[in-house]
Formats: structure tokens, sequence, C-alpha cells
């Protein structure tokens, strides 16, 4: 009786462990349910963001994709003073990741502000400005007329 119980009892301990591993084998066979943890991926001022979802099995897949936030720029700042002669140059930085961008000035005119002949900015020794008085046009227009009269009483005269 004693035989009959352990080849039994051994019997029963192969199935068990022959269930088991049928059970693990059916499991590799597609019964593996996904179970993904996720890491978002902030968005940056040019790259978009999104989420990286990783099962412990090695898949993993991207998704919830997010636009770029684009540059967030700061005030213009003069690098180089824009005068009479070259360009001015200006420069802006993203607050966020420190890209930069820059402008050009365009070369200003000569001015003579504060009217002592020469240029404010560059010392430029300027021709003073013809300014146009009607009055001082119609003075020497009168004087004008008045000497061809005259001229022409003269002729006379001879
Ligand atoms: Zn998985
Ligand atoms: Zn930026
Ligand atoms: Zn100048």
């Amino acid at each position: 009786m004693d035989r009959i119980k352990r080849t039994v009892s051994v019997l029963m301990a192969v199935l068990l462990i022959g269930s088991c591993f049928g059970m693990i084998a059916f499991a590799e066979d597609g019964e593996h349910v996904h179970a993904y943890t996720s890491t978002p991926v902030l968005a940056t001022c040019t790259e978009q963001g999104y989420t990286v979802f990783v099962c412990s099995c090695g898949d993993m897949y991207k998704d919830l994709y997010t636009d770029p936030l684009g540059h967030n720029y700061g005030g213009w700042d003069a690098v180089q003073q824009c005068t009479c002669v070259t360009e001015g140059v200006m420069e802006r930085t993203c607050k966020r990741c420190g890209a930069k961008q820059t402008q050009t000035v365009p070369v200003m005119d000569h001015r003579d502000s504060n009217a002592d002949g020469k240029c404010d900015t560059c010392d430029l020794v300027m021709e003073p400005e013809e300014v146009f008085s009607p009055f001082e046009w119609f003075i020497s227009l009168f004087r004008t007329i008045f000497e061809r009269i005259r001229n022409f009483f003269a002729s006379f005269g001879k």
C-alpha cells in the first residue's frame, strides 16, 4: 500500500509542477497584459513635449504630444550703438533657453541738433542747412527787379 501512496503522491507532484510550467508557458504565450508607467517629457522652446510609456516587458511608446512652447524673448538690448556711419546691432535673449536673436539697425543720417556745424554723433563738419525764408526770398526778388529797372533807365541816360 505504501508503494501505491508514494507513486500517487509523486504523480500528483509531477502534475502540479507540470501545470505550473504549463501556466507559465501559457502566460508567455500572449497573456501578458502590458502595465505601463508614464514619464512626461516637457516641451521646450523648439521641441515637442511628450509622454513615454514603458512596460516591464520592455515595450514602450510615446504619446500625448504637446506643441513646442516658442521662445520667450526679453526686450531688445543695443549691442552696438547705431551711428551715422555703421549699422547698429540689437540683441534679445530667450528667458527660457538662452537663444539669441539679433537685428541690425540701419545707418542714421548725420544730425546737428545743437547747430555747431558738426554732427552730434561723429563730429563730421556739416554744411549749415539752407533755411528757406519767404520774407528774405521776397526781399531779394524785389531787389533784383529794382536793379533791372534802374539799369533799364540808366541805359536811356547814355
Ligand atoms: Zn508589457
Ligand atoms: Zn527659447
Ligand atoms: Zn555723423
